[in-house]
C-alpha cells in the first residue's frame, strides 16, 4: 500500500512550491490536483462552454482526457496527449477552475482519477479536499494556510518579479473571491480535516514551512520517511 501525504489549504498559501520541495526531500512524487481541475477548465474554455453552466460542464467533463506524467520527477499535466502545464496558469483558467470545481460531476471524476494515481506510488498530494475526501485514510494530513493579506502579498510579489502588470487590491479581491467559492461550495468545501495538523505560514519563511512539515511527517510516520 503506498503511503500518501495530504496537503490542503487556500489559494496562495504556497502549497505547490512547498509541496514540491517537501516531496523532493522525501524522494517521493508530488501530485498537484489543482492542475487537474485547471485542465478540465481549459477544455471548457477552449470549447466555448461557460464554466458556470453546470448542466453542460457536467455532461461534457468526461470528454476531457486529463492525465499526469512525470518528467525528471516534475509533474506535467496533459489534455488529450497535449502538455498544457504552462497554458493552465492564466488568470482566466484560475477563475474557470474555481467555477467548474463546484460541480459534483466534475469532482466525482477528479476524485476517482486522483485516487487511482495515489494508489500507484508513495506521493505527496496537494489540493482542497485531499484530507477530507480523496484520501481520508492518509497517515499524514497538513492544512497549510496564511492570512488573505499575506497570501495576496506573496502572489502580488511573484507577479511583479515576473514583470507582470499587477495591482495589490485586485490580487486581494480575486483571492478572496476564490476563497469564498472554495469554502462555500456545497460539495467538499475547503476545510481542515479533523485529523489534519494546521501550519500557519503567515510569519514563516519558505524554509521554515518546509522544515515544519518534514517534522510533522517524521512524527506521524515514526521517521519512516525521514
Ligand atoms: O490549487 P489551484 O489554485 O491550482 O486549484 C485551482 C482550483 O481548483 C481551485 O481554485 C479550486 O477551486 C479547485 N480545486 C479543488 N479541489 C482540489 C484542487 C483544486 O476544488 N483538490
Amino acid at each position: 500500500m503506498p503511503m500518501n501525504i495530504a496537503i490542503d489549504g487556500p489559494v496562495g498559501a504556497g502549497k505547490s512550491s512547498i509541496a514540491d520541495q517537501v516531496a523532493q526531500r522525501l524522494h517521493i512524487l508530488h501530485l498537484d490536483t489543482g492542475a487537474m481541475y485547471r485542465t478540465v477548465a481549459l477544455y471548457m474554455l477552449r470549447n466555448g462552454i461557460d464554466p458556470q453552466d453546470e448542466q453542460t460542464v457536467s455532461a461534457r467533463c468526461g470528454e476531457a482526457d486529463v492525465r499526469v506524467a512525470y518528467r525528471d520527477g516534475a509533474q506535467r499535466t496533459m489534455l488529450g496527449g497535449e502538455d498544457v502545464s504552462d497554458l493552465i496558469r492564466t488568470g482566466e483558467v484560475s477563475a474557470a477552475a474555481s467555477a467548474i470545481s463546484k460541480w459534483p460531476a466534475v469532482r466525482r471524476r477528479m476524485v476517482a482519477a486522483q485516487r487511482e494515481i495515489a494508489a500507484t506510488a508513495d506521493m505527496l498530494i496537494d489540493g482542497r479536499d485531499i484530507g477530507t475526501r480523496v484520501l481520508i485514510d492518509a497517515p499524514v494530513k497538513i492544512f497549510l494556510t496564511a492570512t488573505p493579506e499575506e497570501r495576496a502579498r506573496r502572489r502580488y510579489q511573484e507577479m511583479v518579479n515576473k514583470g507582470m502588470d499587477a495591482n495589490f487590491d485586485d490580487v486581494l479581491r480575486d483571492l478572496r473571491a476564490r476563497d469564498e467559492q472554495d469554502t462555500h461550495r456545497a460539495v467538499d468545501p475547503l476545510r481542515a480535516a479533523e485529523d489534519a495538523v494546521t501550519v500557519d505560514s503567515t510569519h514563516l519563511t519558505f524554509d521554515e514551512v518546509v522544515e515544519a512539515i518534514l517534522r510533522i511527517v517524521a512524527d506521524k510516520t515514526g521517521g519512516a520517511w525521514a
